[in-house]
């Protein structure tokens, strides 16, 4: 039973698990514990060269437990073995390699309270001075993308699930900015070279070298590699090299020219797969998410489907790591696209197959099984005012399932559906048009 509120707390943000070597038992992060320690929001300011700060604002309110919530799950997705974060109130720091820590923190700029992301390149004191270039002291890009793209889909995540219609944006601070004033300059994309102010401008070419996501290498980066830092490194001269060669001619990741032989060890279909992979899961978020992980539920391990952090595109590498997924294998995929009716992510798969002329074949996949097919389906046309009566015959707490798919994965792993007698009771229990789905409907 511990075990299960464990599972349920991790999958609400509300703490996360300590990941160690010693074997001394569990131990979790739980952030809603600590206390105000000191009324200090003031936003974290870092030598300029070796930090870097994102701001995000929800229409200036930040709510309570977001911040918690989101620092949990940074925490659950990017410490290292043994490494212990520094918690206090509202303020949370991480080193995530051997490289960068990372602070989140509230800031309250102009009467906005903001959640501010500050990466910070660490520096070696004892080291001769002169050896260093500058450009080790500037973060790493593939660790800045790499964070920018957890907080993307966390935030988003959160904000359409808590806040709805509240419209997250992101602001970096305007080189004009002084003790006495601040300006906070939106941004989006990363893909531009200055940003307006008043009557002069703010060069921003080090955000775009930071962020920009226009090579998808760093983009799919997987949370596998959190676990080992080294492929990060490894990775990370190819693609920076086509970073800057591929940024002065386009900006549209799509059609960027990634078949360039003088970069030698990027394999061309590769990249376009983690391509597909990198958009394929921008689609999947949400409830979407949730129906994804029921549908891969005998293709991914449990422990992984029920953590907070398994994102769509952790789920996706996580297929292409067991190949039931390559380069030029895809039709896992494509059934996938076809069970949760999402059109865009059809479009994206076909576009895939007729580019890289990826043959028609079967083998190898193991493709999703009929009755999952159908239950997928199924729990698409639940109605979702009768949830209560459902978690109510199983004897759960309606607080703890807020969806249909909480309460089948629950279901599912504790082993309640495996029987036919039991998939029938619960096909009734769905309601006619899902019984019909799941049991009827040839
Ligand atoms: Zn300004």
């Amino acid at each position: 039973m511990i075990d299960f509120f464990v599972s349920l707390m991790q999958t609400f943000g509300l703490m996360c698990e300590k990941r160690s070597k010693e074997n001394v038992g569990r131990t979790f992060y739980v952030l809603s514990r600590l206390k105000p320690l000191r009324d200090d929001t003031e936003a974290v300011e870092y030598e300029e060269k070796r930090a870097v700060s994102l701001f995000h604002d929800f229409d200036g309110y930040l709510p309570d437990d977001l911040f918690q919530r989101v620092a949990t799950k940074f925490i659950e997705e990017f410490q290292m073995e043994d490494v212990e974060p520094t918690l206090s109130y509202e303020h949370v720091e991480l080193n995530i390699d051997g490289h960068h820590l990372v602070i989140l923190n509230v800031a309250t700029i102009n009467n906005r309270r903001l959640f501010q992301t500050t990466i910070v390149r660490t520096t070696l004191m004892n080291t001769e001075s002169g050896s260093r270039s500058p450009e080790d002291d500037d973060p790493q890009p593939s660790i800045c993308k790499k964070v920018l793209n957890f907080l993307e889909k966390e935030l988003q995540v959160l904000s359409q699930n808590g806040a709805r219609g509240v419209e997250v944006k992101m602001y970096i601070r305007c080189a004009c900015s002084n003790s006495e004033h601040t300006h906070m300059q939106v941004v989006r994309k990363f893909d531009k070279d200055v940003l307006p102010c008043r009557s002069r401008r703010m060069d921003v070419k080090r955000y775009r070298k930071l962020f920009n996501k226009i090579e998808v290498e760093q983009a799919s980066i997987s949370k596998s590699d959190t676990d080992q830092p080294s492929s990060i490194k490894k990775r990370k001269t190819a693609s920076e090299n086509s970073l800057s060669k591929v940024q002065r001619t386009t900006d549209t990741r799509t059609a960027a020219p990634l078949a360039t032989s003088s970069l030698g060890t990027v394999n061309t279909s590769q990249e376009q797969f983690n391509n597909l992979k990198y958009d394929l899961g921008s689609l999947y978020i949400g409830e979407r998410l949730l129906l994804l992980k029921c549908c891969l539920f005998e293709h991914v391990d449990l422990q992984h489907l029920g953590k907070s952090s398994c994102t769509a595109n952790y789920l996706l590498n996580q297929l292409h790591e067991r190949r039931y997924i390559t380069p030029t294998n895809i039709r896992l995929l494509l059934e996938v696209a076809e069970i949760s009716q999402l059109k865009d992510a059809e479009d994206l798969i076909n576009q895939y197959v007729v580019t890289n002329k990826v043959p028609n074949t079967d083998e190898g996949t193991k493709s999703v099984s009929p009755y999952r097919k159908r239950l997928c389906m199924a729990l698409q046309q639940f109605d979702p005012h009768k949830l209560n009566d459902v978690i109510a015959y199983y004897g759960l707490n309606l607080l703890s399932l807020p969806t249909i798919w909480e309460l089948v994965f629950y279901l599912e792993s504790n082993r309640k559906l495996l029987e036919e007698s039991e998939r029938k009771r619960f096909a009734e229990l769905l309601g006619p048009i899902a019984e019909n789905i799941l049991f009827n409907d040839e």
